[in-house]
This record gives structure tokens, C-alpha cells and sequence, in this order.
């Protein structure tokens, strides 16, 4: 039996290729990326990485370099779920979320990655193995771009390979919105379907209005309308109906997730590893989803989600955002006519380029 004989951590802020700007988050210019590189006694290394707005990093490198380290060290690192529930619980009084969350993620990842390279098998087929494609989605198009820029950033999605594209709602008003709505749809292929993300820019009142008149588009789903904390606004919402509803980009923890599914609040649950505490709960948000009969699709880090959507029957999507991180890998995910493949490689099969992304280190 192997042992985990090192922790290293790695602090790094990026800047994105322009500032993008959503409505809970306002302009953001650059993010944290905070990277786990676990080590065992046969010389088998996993990485895994969460990212996070800029200034944020740092909380959850400390996390990682300290209480988690003490746990891991010495351990056989194969028994992930032992070691995700020890470190769960080590920082549950000032957890349950937040930055715990992210730095289990980061370390819960490179955990599966050992895994995979020292089975010599891809995540994906170590966690199931339901289907190697899965539908993808272009998701960077952004509240603060000029109208001809947001309907150029479409096309050039649709260019690249995609058949889905989404777009930011949240602009001071709701005409304004459905303007930019309007241009979207008019200058996209009929077959392109269309997502739109408020990133919780109103209130239930103003939800509703959005959503009577947002049916003309017939929208694949409407993201975060509300706040992620209400979750009796999202069964409401749900209920209301009109147009489906997703959300789970904001919501840390497992708890979290079976009480929006559980309310009736959620069309498409929406777990991003990165911020929930990685692969692990991942899966048990999917299976939760499956077993309410409810698709489940990714938020961010397309190049990790690949493996645990191509390994969960009822995947619906891929979000395609990470940030500008793909020209930091040896291997970047590429889409094809609508698709995205889960590459064969052992364990997630991202490599980063570290001499490169050492030019960022915090
Ligand atoms: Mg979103």
C-alpha cells in the first residue's frame, strides 16, 4: 500500500485576457487559482486546482498547507471518501462551505487523479463510464459587452463548434435585456438554442416578469434568476414555470443541493466541482439529480466536469468557461459539432505548463 508522502500547494493570480463583468460579481479583471500536487510512496502524483475571484486564494492555500496536509500525510490516499469525510469534519465549525469547500475540491481532485494514473485508467471509466461525449456549451458571452460584440462573441461560438450559447441577463433594465435578447436570437442560426444567466440580478417579483417575457425565446434554461440562498424564490419560481429554471454555481455543499432539489426549486442542478468540494460530492449531486428524475450539467473547469458528466447517465451539459486557462495545458478539451469527448488519458489527463504559470505565483 502507497502513502501520501507530499502535500505541495501553489498559489497563482491570473489575469483574464479582458475583464468580464456578471451581475452578483460586477467587473472582475482577475481570478485565484489555487493548485494541490499529492505525492505517494511510489512516486504516483495527482493534481487538482479550484479557482476563485482575485484575493480569495490565499484563505484556501492555507487550508490545504495546513489542516488538510496533517490529515493526508501518511495516509493511503486511495481512500478518498475517508479522506474527504476527515477533512470535512477537521474544518466543519468554520466550514460547510466557502473556502473548505474550495480547498477540498482542489485536493479531493488531485486525490482521484492518483487513481486514475496509478490504474492507468481515465476518470470517466473509473467512475462509471456512461457515455465518452457529452453536449457542450459556450458560456463566456458577457454582461458588459456592447450588443455587436455579444452577438459576434455567439457567432464566433457557433464557429467554433458549438451548438448552445449563452448569454448574461442583469442590465438596468429588463428592455434592455431582451433587446441584447433579441439581437442574440435574430443573428444565431435557428438551430443554435440559447441559455441565458441573470447571476441572481432580481427578485422573485422581478423574476417573474422576466420570465413571462422571456418564453418568446424558448431558452434551454434561465440560470440564477434569484439569490441561491432563496431557495423557497426558486420553488416558487419553478413553479410559476414558463421557463426552466438551473442553479448550483453558488451552492458549497451536498446539504445544499438535496434541499434546492428537495423544495422543487431546480430544472437543472448545476454542481461546479470546484466550488463544492470536488469529483466526490460531484457525483452524489449527479446520482441526487438522477434519482428526482432531473438532468445534471457543469458549471466552469470544462477540462475536470468532462470526466464526472461523461460518467453520469443524465448529463445534459458541459459549460465551456475556464477563465483562459486551457493556454496553460498541454492537452486543451476541444469541441466538435456540439460535443466534447472525455480524453483517454489516465486519471483527469490535464497537465499544466508550471514554468509558465509560475510568472503568476502569489
Ligand atoms: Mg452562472
Amino acid at each position: 500500500m502507497a502513502i501520501t508522502t507530499e502535500v505541495k500547494v501553489d498559489l497563482f493570480r491570473l489575469p483574464l485576457p479582458e475583464p468580464i463583468e456578471a451581475s452578483a460579481a460586477g467587473v472582475m479583471s482577475a481570478f485565484d487559482m489555487v493548485a494541490a500536487r499529492v505525492t505517494d510512496s511510489d512516486g504516483v502524483m495527482g493534481m487538482g486546482y479550484t479557482v476563485c475571484h482575485a484575493g480569495q486564494g490565499g484563505s484556501i492555500a492555507a487550508l490545504i498547507d495546513g489542516p488538510f496536509r496533517e490529515i493526508l500525510m501518511g495516509e493511503d490516499p486511495d481512500l478518498i471518501e475517508g479522506l474527504w469525510r476527515r477533512m470535512y469534519k477537521a474544518c466543519h465549525y468554520a466550514g460547510r462551505g466557502g473556502p473548505v469547500s474550495f480547498a477540498l475540491a482542489a485536493v479531493d481532485v488531485a486525490l482521484w487523479d492518483m487513481k486514475g494514473r496509478r490504474l492507468s485508467q481515465p476518470l470517466w471509466r473509473l467512475m462509471g463510464g456512461a457515455q465518452q461525449m457529452v453536449k457542450a456549451y459556450a458560456g463566456n458571452i458577457d454582461l458588459n459587452f456592447p450588443v455587436e460584440k455579444l452577438v459576434a462573441g455567439g457567432l464566433a461560438s457557433v464557429e467554433m463548434g458549438f451548438h448552445s450559447v449563452k448569454m448574461r441577463f442583469g442590465r438596468p433594465t429588463l428592455r434592455e435585456d431582451l433587446a441584447r435578447a433579441d439581437a442574440m436570437r435574430d443573428a444565431l442560426p435557428d438551430e443554435i438554442e440559447m441559455m441565458a444567466d441573470a447571476n441572481e440580478a432580481w427578485r422573485v417579483d422581478e423574476a417573474m416578469r422576466a420570465m413571462r417575457d422571456l418564453q418568446r425565446f424558448d431558452l434551454v434554461w434561465l440560470e440564477e434568476p434569484i439569490s441561491p440562498d432563496n431557495f423557497e424564490g426558486y420553488r416558487h419560481l419553478r413553479a410559476y414555470g414558463g421557463v426552466p429554471l438551473a442553479a448550483g454555481e453558488n451552492l458549497h455543499t451536498l446539504a445544499e443541493f438535496a434541499t434546492l432539489i428537495g423544495v422543487g426549486g431546480v430544472d437543472h442542478p448545476e454542481p461546479d466541482l470546484t466550488t463544492c468540494g470536488g469529483y466526490t460530492p460531484f457525483l452524489k449531486v449527479a446520482k441526487l439529480a438522477e434519482a428526482n428524475g432531473l438532468p445534471v450539467m457543469s458549471h466552469g473547469a470544462h477540462d475536470l466536469h468532462i470526466h464526472c458528466l461523461a460518467a453520469s447517465p443524465n448529463a445534459s451539459y458541459l459549460e465551456w468557461h475556464m477563465f483562459g486557462l486551457d493556454k496553460f495545458m498541454a492537452n486543451p478539451l476541444t469541441v466538435h459539432d456540439g460535443y466534447a469527448t472525455a480524453p483517454d488519458r489516465p486519471g483527469h489527463g490535464v497537465d499544466f505548463d508550471w514554468e509558465q504559470l509560475g510568472a503568476y505565483r502569489v
